[in-house]
C-alpha cells in the first residue's frame, strides 16, 4: 500500500517541492490542490508558527487525518523583517510571486549589496486526531540580488542569493535546493518524528 502524506497547502511551489522531498521515501503526497473540498485556511496569525498551527490542526480536524503544513516567507533586514508573515500577499491578494519581487526590489532600490542580507523562514506543523501538535523550524541565509536570476523554484527564489553555493535560488536543481533551504532543514527535523508517528 502507497504511504500517503497530507501537507495543508494550496502553493503549487511548495507542493512540488514537498513532492519531490518525500519521493525518495516511497510516500505518495497529497495537497489541498488535490482536496478541493478543503478551502485554504486563512493566516491569522502574526508568527509563522501561530499560521502553521493552525493551517495543519483546522485541516487535520476537517479530514480527520494526519497532515503537515508549512508556513514560511522572506525576511529582509533594511526592511525590518518584512515582507515576513505577509510574504504570499505582499503586493496583495492576489498573491503575485512576480509583483512580490517587484516590490521587494523597489523598496531596496537604494540599499547597496553589502546591506541586502535577509533570510528565508520555516515553520512546519504536524497535527492529527490524538495527537500533540508538533513544530520544527529551519532557516536559510542569503542576499537580495538587484534583479533576477534563475528560473527554478518559485516565489523570491530569482532574487535569493545563497552565498554558499554563488547561485540564487532560482538557479539550484530541487535536490540542490532542498539540501540548504529552510524547508528542507525542517523537513529533516520532522523525519525523526515522522518516523515515530506514521
Ligand atoms: P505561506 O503560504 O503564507 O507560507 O507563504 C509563503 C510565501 O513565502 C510564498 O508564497 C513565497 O512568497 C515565500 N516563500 C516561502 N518559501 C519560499 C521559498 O522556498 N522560495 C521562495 N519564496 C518562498
Amino acid at each position: 500500500m502507497t504511504k500517503r502524506v497530507i501537507i495543508a497547502t494550496k502553493n503549487q511551489g511548495k507542493a512540488k517541492e514537498f513532492q519531490n522531498m518525500f519521493a525518495p521515501y516511497g510516500y505518495e503526497v497529497q495537497t489541498l490542490l488535490d482536496l478541493p473540498h478543503i478551502d485554504d485556511v486563512e493566516e491569522t496569525g502574526s508568527t509563522f508558527e501561530e499560521n502553521a498551527i493552525l493551517k495543519a490542526e483546522t485541516v487535520a480536524e476537517e479530514l480527520g487525518a494526519m497532515v503537515i503544513a508549512d508556513d514560511s516567507g522572506l525576511a529582509v533586514d533594511a526592511l525590518d523583517g518584512r515582507p515576513g508573515v505577509y510574504s504570499a500577499r505582499y503586493a496583495g491578494l492576489e498573491k503575485s510571486d512576480e509583483a512580490n519581487i517587484d516590490k521587494v526590489l523597489d523598496e531596496l532600490k537604494d540599499v547597496p549589496n553589502g546591506d541586502r542580507s535577509a533570510r528565508f523562514h520555516c515553520v512546519l506543523a504536524i497535527a492529527g486526531p490524538g495527537m500533540e501538535t508538533r513544530t520544527v523550524t529551519g532557516t536559510c541565509d542569503g542576499q537580495i540580488l538587484q534583479e533576477r536570476r534563475g528560473t527554478n523554484g518559485f516565489g523570491y527564489d530569482p532574487v535569493f542569493f545563497v552565498p554558499s553555493l554563488g547561485k540564487s535560488m532560482a538557479e539550484l536543481l530541487p535536490k540542490e535546493k532542498s539540501s540548504i533551504s529552510h524547508r528542507g532543514i525542517a523537513l529533516e527535523k520532522l523525519g525523526a518524528l515522522i518516523t515515530d508517528l506514521v
